[in-house]
């Protein structure tokens, strides 16, 4: 046996080990090398490809009943994980996308028929789509982004956040096993890698067996994809503020506002972050948040809160994420009773509470003299995100001012900000917003492309 044979078995036999070559048996969808997921989430397309629509809804309805049996299991392992969020809320959370993220129904045709014949804009897949996904909602955004992307006929591979890996993984896993028993064949769906890192993001958005990429997280991963060359999806970061005018119902807007803002510890990107109320309702708001749970915060204790979320750099402090309004509070020497779910504090517009994204129950209530002014703030605290806003309020035109001054993807009126993404709200629920490239609400249909069939002087029967 020559040198050059011997050295390519042994490649071959390597390759097989590390689940290469398509061949990813034991290994659920997740390999060793981005290169190698990659190559066996292009043969997964093609399988995918050949599926009937109504397989494809199978496989969808048996991720759905897996996303709902291991719902408080992801939520637990997340939190213990990440170090961020609450089990009870990631279980309902994960519950919600299996209820109301949509399948293949969010797919449709248009047709136009006449006497030169028919044609159809249908909606098909990438083939394989890149999704990079953050630690805030590890499991939520994989079972989500799944079901969208699957539903639209798509392989995904996954390049999670590092700190969420388990989690992200053991979703993976969860699907590929879901859509065995669907099919009844071995053949994963989904994939990742075992150990996610910027090289790994980096092969994912060089390669050109992909062609649709996917970024839900901060500023850099969406900048990054829309610098790979490809069609990128951005789920960017956002800063949601909530404005307050003299005609809302106060106690209303105050137990909606501290339900919102403390669902899962503020980790959700659409949660309010901050508050603007009208001089008139300002005190009055306070009082009615402190009886939902809020506690009312010295400014000695904000100060305080300030040098424990900020490092010396002024850099937010992750290990401060996601925890609760009680843990916080703990850090700063102040103790507190389990009903506290959130802190709050009369604060200056440009306070860094206020201005930065701390996705944590710390609200800011910043006073503005009249609607108008609370406008021009809540517009400028939302820096240009495009992302969430809400408002409480029950004058139809400051609504629509303040919608089109505002200009996001969401906007929540007279709710918790969880109603737009369909929790005891109408509509379909996802946890990728499309904030900064302007696809909003991602479903199925936004992982599709549009393709165009023509039959010509042919099959109109009118
Ligand atoms: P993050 O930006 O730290 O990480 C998100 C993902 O991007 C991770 O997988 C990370 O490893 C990866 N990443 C980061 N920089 C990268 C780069 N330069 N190249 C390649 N990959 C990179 O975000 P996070 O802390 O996990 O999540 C919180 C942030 O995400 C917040 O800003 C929040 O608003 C935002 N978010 C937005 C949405 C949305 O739908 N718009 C949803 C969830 C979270």
């Amino acid at each position: 046996m020559n040198e050059a044979l011997i050295r390519q078995i042994a490649e071959t036999v390597l390759k097989e080990l590390r689940g290469g070559s398509g061949s990813d048996k034991d290994q659920n969808g997740i390999f060793t090398e981005m290169s190698d997921a990659i190559e066996a989430a292009k043969n997964a397309a093609k399988v995918l490809r050949a599926l009937s629509l109504d397989a494809r809804e199978k496989i969808i309805q048996a991720v759905r009943a897996s996303c709902r049996e291991h719902a408080g299991e992801l939520a637990k392992l997340a939190v213990e994980e990440t170090g961020m969020g609450d089990v009870a809320h990631k279980t309902l959370k994960h519950i919600l996308v299996a209820d109301k993220t949509p399948g293949t129904e969010d797919l449709s045709t248009v047709a136009w028929s006449g006497d030169k014949g028919l044609t159809l804009v249908e909606q098909g897949p990438f083939g394989v789509v890149g999704a990079v996904t953050p630690c805030t909602n590890p499991g939520e955004t994989i079972f989500c982004n799944a079901i969208g992307m699957l539903a639209a006929g798509n392989a995904v591979v996954f390049n999670p956040h590092p700190n969420a890996v388990k989690t992200s993984n053991l979703a993976v896993r969860l699907i590929n096993e879901a859509s065995e028993r669907a099919t009844g064949h071995r053949q994963n769906v989904v994939f990742s890698v075992v150990k996610p890192t910027l090289a790994a993001a980096e092969i994912m958005f060089r390669s050109p067996d992909i062609s649709l990429l996917v970024a839900t997280g901060g500023t850099a991963v969406v900048t990054a994809i829309l610098s790979s060359g490809k069609r990128g999806i951005g789920a960017g970061a956002g800063n949601p503020p909530v404005l307050v005018d003299e005609t809302a119902d106060i106690a209303k807007a105050a137990a909606d506002i501290i339900d919102g803002c403390t669902f899962d510890n503020n980790l959700p990107c659409i949660a309010e972050k901050e508050v603007v109320a009208v001089e008139s309702v300002h005190a009055e708001l306070i009082e009615r948040m402190t009886e939902r749970g809020a506690y009312l915060a010295s400014p000695e204790v904000i100060e305080s809160l300030v040098k424990v979320v900020f490092t010396d750099k002024g850099a937010l402090n992750r290990a401060c994420v996601g925890r609760s309004a009680k843990a916080l509070l703990h850090t700063v020497g102040v103790t507190v009773s389990d009903d506290i779910r959130c802190i709050i504090f009369p604060a200056a517009a440009g306070h860094i509470f206020v201005q930065d994204e701390l996705m944590m129950p710390i609200l800011g209530i910043v006073k503005a003299k009249d609607f108008d002014e609370a406008l021009d703030m809540c517009v400028q605290m939302e820096h240009g995100n495009r992302h969430s806003a809400h408002i409480h309020s029950k004058n139809v035109d400051r609504l629509t001012r303040y919608a089109k001054a505002i200009d996001t993807a969401i906007l929540v009126k007279n709710a918790p900000s969880y109603a737009a993404i369909g929790f005891n709200g109408e509509g379909f629920c996802t946890f990728t917003i499309a904030s900064r490239t302007g696809e909003g609400l991602t479903s199925a249909k936004t992982f599709t492309k549009s393709r165009r069939c023509v039959m010509s002087d042919a099959l109109c029967i009118r």
